[in-house]
């Protein structure tokens, strides 16, 4: 029978993601209010009506701006994970600066939520030379930030290297799961308006082929995958995309084998194999 564990998470930006971007004029800001006063209420009622737990991406920003929603994430037993302070892209900024961010974002966390996050999704998905190492020494688990996988998580590596003039090396792996992540599963640039990019509002029923097709192809041929979708409740809380995730629900719950979990929960299943194979290899790199 398939072994397929669905992860549904959500990037709770709100306003921080404007900001960050200098969008700080009413509506912009006002786009980032919906998914806290509109699209976190619906997101939290779709789950509990199905049963499933979750992973949020909290930015400390939207934990500050938005602490008794914030609670009832917690209240409800989802998973918090850190996604920056302010949404500060890592590739942008100091060693020291994204050392402070992650201390700044996680207690923010542990004001709402009760605890610090074990794992971390960087704002932007593009994470800095510095992250790796600095998220184990701050004793996160577990990342959600990169794309050489789709289905099958995998350890991130230190020390990689490389430029035009010859092949690439790969660093040691290191144990930090990476709970891999893909642009085309993330509802953000598909159904976003963006004028700059002018980039966006994408029929769900197109979206739903996509999502759906990813996932039977995860089904039908690889084994013990996890299909990690990541969407944003300024963006899914919309009517129209919340009755296309919930068919998308209806479809995976409907077959045998398919089990919904948190993403944290899911990397502390995987690492003892992971390390385990590491361990099998001191020193291997590839
Ligand atoms: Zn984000």
């Amino acid at each position: 029978m398939p072994d397929v564990t669905v992860c549904l998470t959500f990037d709770f930006d709100a306003i921080s993601s404007h900001l960050i971007r200098k969008e700080t004029t009413p509506t912009y800001i006002s786009r980032g209010e919906y998914g806290a006063r509109v699209g976190v209420p619906r997101v939290l009622a779709l789950l509990a009506e199905y049963g499933i737990p979750a992973t949020f991406f909290v930015p400390g920003h939207t934990c500050d701006t938005f602490p008794d929603r914030c609670r009832e994430i917690a209240r409800a037993g989802h998973e918090f994970g850190h996604h920056g302070y302010c949404h500060e892209v890592p590739a942008t900024l100091t060693r020291d600066e994204e050392a402070a961010i992650l201390e700044r974002g996680s207690a923010a966390i542990e004001r709402v939520a009760g605890r610090r996050p074990v794992g971390y999704r960087s704002p932007s998905w593009d994470l800095s030379p510095h992250s790796i190492e600095l998220l184990l020494d701050a004793g996160f688990r577990y990342d959600s930030s990169l794309m050489a996988d789709d289905f099958t998580p995998h350890l991130c590596r230190l020390g990689d290297s490389g430029d035009t003039t010859g092949p690439y090396h790969f660093g040691r792996e290191v144990p930090l799961v990476e709970m891999p992540v893909s642009w085309v599963l993330d509802d953000y640039p598909i159904f976003e308006w963006n004028a700059a990019r002018g980039s966006g509002l994408a029929s769900p029923f197109a979206v739903e082929e996509i999502w759906r097709e990813e996932f039977d192809y995860l089904y039908e041929r690889v084994s013990g995958g996890i299909f990690t979708l990541t969407m944003h409740p300024k963006v899914i809380g919309r009517g129209h995309r919340l009755r296309m995730l919930e068919r998308l629900i209806r479809h995976m719950r409907g077959l045998p084998g398919v089990r919904f979990e948190r993403l944290g929960d899911v990397a502390e299943s995987v690492r003892p194999r992971l390390l385990e194979a590491l361990n099998a290899q001191p020193g291997a790199t590839r």
